[in-house]
């Protein structure tokens, strides 16, 4: 590290103290980022990183809510908006309750150079609450709903800032928050992305990260002539993300052998088939069950409990060639990461932001594996709500082959920049690099240009 960015680093642990996920997603650019200080000296002397590692604007507020009991809950609502310079903010909302202004500036910080990457007009923010909507009935997630976008209605706008679903935030939430939003200013404008789609959602939205993450394995395979026919791959996490991914994985003929909770793992030998999928869709998606109730419905699933607290995760010790991680950050950690590499895993594609430590990923780097990296692997979704925004805009909606063959398109084209990119900075392979500074290039220029705002 040189001594410009290890002072920068050093800043940024001082100001922002205790914000330990946002201290490892800025190391990681900035580390990519030192190959372009050294052709490009005019980003430090017009103090680029210095201005994009601080958010334009943070909102931090009180979200009053009444339980079913009549007891009145507090939570805390946030909403980062990190970066304007190529679009309105543009990134989702998590409800879940480890969230904290830490995570969502790591979220946020990630977010804005993964919407440059995807070609279209977006900055990047991120916002939530450490509300859980576990074990809460539906009413209590709409009064949350309410209250939370009776604060956020004053700071976002289809041409301001404009939030879609994370961790926890599903269609559901997204439908009350949109209702609130519409009631509140007596507009119907695409203000959120995600939505129904009798109520201006697009087609291929909830598809579009895991989709995405499997299109992006498949355009890494391709540099190998290798395609995901008959391959073996571990899925993490069990909502939006891994279901849409195990989806895409056995369209193209995968293996898709594992999927998780908190609380643990099922390992299906015979494969993820749709008709089981469909099981896990409505176990999660409607009667918001634990993956456990796998292993109880099909004799060939093994389920394993796990310890948070423990050195790795057993998930990551099997067998495979892919591996998805699709649930949350830092699931994968360097023994994790040595474990996938031990059992034949040659390609990670994160679903999941940020899912493997900086550790972890050093190890998937030096083995030369096919790693994709969150910001260009998940950027499908972000993708695909842009193209709804433009849907939104134009007051037209696409048909499901239009969207899906532009979500495939831009995740080819993220992966070229990646590669290219990679190449161009003497780095080839290192798709951490290509996203990185990819994705910073256009940011940074436009900022440029935009002066000292
Ligand atoms: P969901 O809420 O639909 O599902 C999250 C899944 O991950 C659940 O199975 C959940 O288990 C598990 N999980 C969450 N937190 C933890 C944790 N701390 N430890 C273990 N498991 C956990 O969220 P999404 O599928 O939308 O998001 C998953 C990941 O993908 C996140 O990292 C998100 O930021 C990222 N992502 C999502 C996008 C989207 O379009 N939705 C876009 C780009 C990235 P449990 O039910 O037990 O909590």
């Amino acid at each position: 590290m040189s001594e410009y960015v290890k002072d920068l680093m050093a800043d940024v642990k001082a100001k922002n103290p205790s914000e330990i996920e946002f201290h490892q997603a800025v190391e990681e650019v900035l580390e990519s980022l030192e190959l372009v200080f050294e052709e490009h000296p005019e980003y430090r002397a017009l103090k680029i990183l210095d201005r994009i590692i601080e958010p334009e604007r943070v909102l931090m507020f009180r979200v009053p809510w009444l339980d079913d009991q009549g007891t009145i809950q507090v939570n805390r609502g946030f909403r980062i908006e990190m970066n304007s310079a190529i679009g309105p903010y543009k990134g989702g909302l998590r409800f879940h309750p480890s969230v904290n202004l830490g995570i969502l500036k790591f979220l946020a910080f990630e977010q804005v150079f993964k919407n440059s990457l995807t070609t279209l007009p977006m900055g990047g923010g991120k916002g939530g609450s450490d509300f859980d909507p576990k074990g809460k009935s539906d009413n209590e997630v709409m009064r949350f709903c309410q209250s939370f976008m009776s604060e956020l209605q004053r700071h976002i706008g289809p041409n301001t800032d404009v939030p879609a679903g994370d961790i926890g935030v599903g269609g559901r939430e997204i439908g009350y928050l949109f209702g609130y939003y519409k009631k509140l200013r007596n507009e119907f404008t695409g203000v959120l992305t995600g939505k129904g789609l009798n109520w201006g959602g697009s087609l291929i939205r909830p598809e579009a990260t895991g989709y995405g993450a499997v299109y992006f394995a498949a355009e890494m395979l391709t540099t190998r002539n290798q395609t995901l026919d008959g391959r073996v791959c571990l899925v993490s996490g069990s909502g939006n993300v891994a279901q849409y991914t195990v989806e895409k994985i056995t369209e193209l003929g995968g293996k898709a052998v594992t999927l998780s909770d908190s609380a643990g793992y099922i390992y299906d030998e015979e494969g993820i088939s749709s008709e089981k999928l469909a099981f896990v869709m409505n176990l999660k998606n409607m009667r918001r069950g634990r993956i456990k109730e796998y292993a109880d419905e099909y004799s060939s699933a093994v389920y394993t409990p796990t310890d948070p607290a423990a050195d790795s995760n057993p998930i990551w010790s099997h067998k495979a060639e892919c591996a998805f991680p699709s649930a949350t950050q830092n699931e994968i950690n360097a023994v994790d990461a040595q474990n996938l590499l031990n059992n034949g895993v040659y390609v990670v594609s994160e679903g999941a932001n940020m899912p493997t430590t900086l550790e972890g990923a050093k190890l998937f780097l030096d083995a030369g594996i096919l790693y994709g990296p969150a910001k260009a692997a998940n950027a499908g979704g972000v993708a695909v709500s842009g193209l709804e925004m433009t849907q939104n805009s134009m007051r037209l909606p696409w048909m499901r082959d239009e969207v899906d063959k532009r979500l495939q398109q831009i995740m080819h084209n993220i992966h070229k920049t990646c590669v290219e990119t990679a190449e161009q900075f003497k780095t080839p392979g290192n798709l951490v690099n290509g996203a990185n500074i990819g994705g910073f290039l256009k940011v940074a220029n436009a900022m440029i240009d935009q002066g000292v705002v």
